[in-house]
């Protein structure tokens, strides 16, 4: 599945120092199954997935102790559906014994019965949600995708959690922001606009998409980072002048215990984790891809969110600024108003 560094065709590109800051984010894959049927998403597709095991907790509880000396703030608990994982409450239990940030995305389809074992566990709960027309929503994320939303936003509430809603916005139904907004005021729960990114076939939204979308960037419980609008109207990352710090702001760990690089949607080096993390990262493979992420071919026009969004903190630049100023909304939003 992976090649070596030294068939890559990247070139060496010495990005700035700001890369020499530790990695704050650690996406930690805790399984590939997933029980999805989202139209724009591999998981539920490749048979592949299905077969890769469950990561276990004992690695889980190995790694954590880990990432905390190496600076990492915040964990993203994903997949696959990560709650199709049947130790994920164990596992959320070790990251806050670690004192880490946690964030779960889920589809739902599992969140009702769940929900009482994840209590208090997740510091950002995720729902996603792609539109407010039932039948919409269904024929992107699966059928009865939209009644499961509906219920695990109820239950949540009864247990006191405070889900955010992810919409990810694609050419076909950025529209269905409208609706959203509406539904997530009267609820009082975020809504994060996600435009889609490419990493198969999938098409970027347009600036007709973008600009429509904006329009809704200071209406309350909206977050939508102008970063990443501003990034793919610039047409995504430059292989030349790279914006991506996949590498130097985010630890990606499959579920066979093993460190992607320099991303998951483009991992061509797969470390073994063992129990030497911190020593993978003084690792020449590690810091010779290092220096080369956002300069690989297939980097050029990444548009991909969940690297880009720890990346714009790693450089001080306008992506840094319109990033930073639309997190200071969120947390407005969410904890303040
Ligand atoms: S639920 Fe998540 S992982 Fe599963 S198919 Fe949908 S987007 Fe992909
Ligand atoms: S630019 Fe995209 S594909 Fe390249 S390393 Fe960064 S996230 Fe991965």
């Amino acid at each position: 599945m992976y090649y070596s560094i030294e068939k890559s065709p990247g070139r060496e590109f010495n990005t700035d120092k700001l890369t020499i800051m530790k990695p704050i984010l650690c996406n930690y894959y805790i399984t590939y199954r997933c029980n999805g049927r989202c139209s724009y998403c591999d998981f539920c597709k490749k048979k592949n997935y299905r077969v890769v095991p469950d990561c276990s907790i004992d690695d889980v509880a190995q790694n954590l102790p880990q990432l905390k000396k190496i600076g990492i703030k915040f964990i993203d608990f994903t997949g696959g559906e990560p709650l199709l994982h049947p130790a994920i409450p164990e596992i959320l239990k070790l990251a806050k014994r670690h004192r880490f940030c946690t964030s779960v995305t889920t589809n739902c389809l599992l969140y009702p019965q769940r929900a009482e074992e994840l209590k208090g566990l997740i510091n950002l709960l995720h729902f996603s949600l792609d539109s407010w027309d039932e039948s919409e929503n269904d024929q992107i994320r699966g059928k009865g995708s939209f009644a499961s939303v509906m219920q695990s936003i109820e239950v949540a509430k009864s247990l006191g959690e405070r889900p955010d809603l992810l919409f990810t916005a694609t050419p076909a139904n950025f529209k269905a922001i409208d609706e959203l907004v509406s539904f997530a005021q009267n609820q009082k729960l975020m809504l994060i606009v996600n435009p889609v990114f490419k990493y198969s076939d999938q098409s970027l939204l347009t600036n007709e998409a973008l600009d429509y979308l904006n329009k809704f960037k200071n209406k309350k419980y909206v977050y939508i980072n102008q970063a990443f609008h501003q990034l793919i109207r610039h047409g995504g990352n430059d292989q030349a002048k790279p914006r991506c710090r996949a590498i130097a702001a985010t630890m990606v760990i499959a579920p066979q215990n093993e460190l992607l690089i320099p991303c998951f949607h483009q991992a061509q080096l797969a470390m073994p984790i063992k129990s030497n993390l911190r020593q993978i990262l003084k690792s020449q493979p590690y810091l010779r891809m290092k220096k080369q992420q956002g300069t690989f071919p297939f980097c050029q026009g990444c548009t991909i969110n969940c690297y880009f969004d720890p990346s714009f903190l790693y450089k001080i630049d306008r992506y840094f600024w319109m990033s930073l100023a639309s997190k200071l909304k969120y947390g407005f939003d969410k904890y303040i108003r």
